[in-house]
């Protein structure tokens, strides 16, 4: 579902530029959940955002679905994102005067042809299996970090992305919290067939994952998949 061949990004400084993410060739499959492991700095959120196409790689290819998103002129890129990649972050990014219910339907406002009910109708749906279904009319402020990261879920998923991108989704909550979210993703990955690629520094996270590729000073230092068994 996924491809990079010899993405790599450098950031300008005044000594020439820094590498941060040296060539990296990977292929990532449908249905797959992958965490992204390594010391602070090494890489992890700027891999998330290249292939979230938030950043623009220095060089290299990204396919997605077989789209070469790395050619996309920008016009479309911002549509192909919208539609096809979710994103999850660490302090959920909730709009604080927007309902749960709001706050899941906001990445389909911009699409065209799709109806009001029918929006309604899938935000309801996706609260529901997040099980959030008796918290639509809360704001985030009256929600817990859990509830709240659950809504960012569900709102990383309503244009049924094949993509969800998650940087430290359990970073900001208690244990009991961040395994309810991440039973969550791994029972929605295999319902809904969507590839997660999840930056964290928990290892329960990368106990419950497909694959773990670990990154060290911007390069895959080690790429396993586990057994299904052990999980
Ligand atoms: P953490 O576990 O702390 O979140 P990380 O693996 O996500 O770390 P990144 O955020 O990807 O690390 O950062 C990798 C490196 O890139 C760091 O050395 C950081 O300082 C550098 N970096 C990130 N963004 C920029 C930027 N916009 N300009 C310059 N350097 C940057
Ligand atoms: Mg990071």
């Amino acid at each position: 579902v996924l491809f990079i061949e010899n993405l790599h990004k450098e950031y300008a400084s005044e000594a020439g530029p820094v590498p941060v993410l040296k060539p990296m060739t990977l292929k990532f499959s449908r249905g797959e959940m992958v965490s992204l492991m390594g010391p602070s700095g090494s890489g992890k959120s700027t891999l998330l955002s290249l292939l979230g196409t938030l950043e623009k790689p220095s060089g290299g290819r990204i396919m997605l679905e077989g789209e070469a998103v790395s050619e996309l002129a920008e016009g479309k890129l911002a549509e192909f994102r919208a539609r096809r990649i979710g994103f999850v972050f660490q302090s959920f990014h909730l709009i604080p005067t927007m309902t749960a219910l709001e706050n899941v339907m906001l990445p389909m406002l911009g699409m065209r042809g799709v109806r009001r009910n029918e929006m309604r109708r899938r935000a309801e749906e996706l609260l529901e299996l997040v099980g959030m279904a008796d918290r639509l009319k809360h704001l985030p402020h009256q929600l817990s970090g859990g509830q709240q990261q659950r809504v960012a879920v569900a709102r990383a998923l309503i244009n049924r992305p094949a993509l969800v991108l998650a940087d430290e989704p359990t970073g900001n909550l208690d244990r009991a919290s961040g395994l309810n979210v991440l039973r969550l993703m791994l029972r929605l990955k295999q319902t809904l067939n969507m590839t997660f690629i999840i930056a964290t520094h928990d290892p329960e996270v990368a106990a419950l994952s497909d694959r773990v590729i670990r990154i060290r000073d911007g390069e895959v230092e080690a790429d396993q998949r586990r057994p299904v068994e052990g999980r």
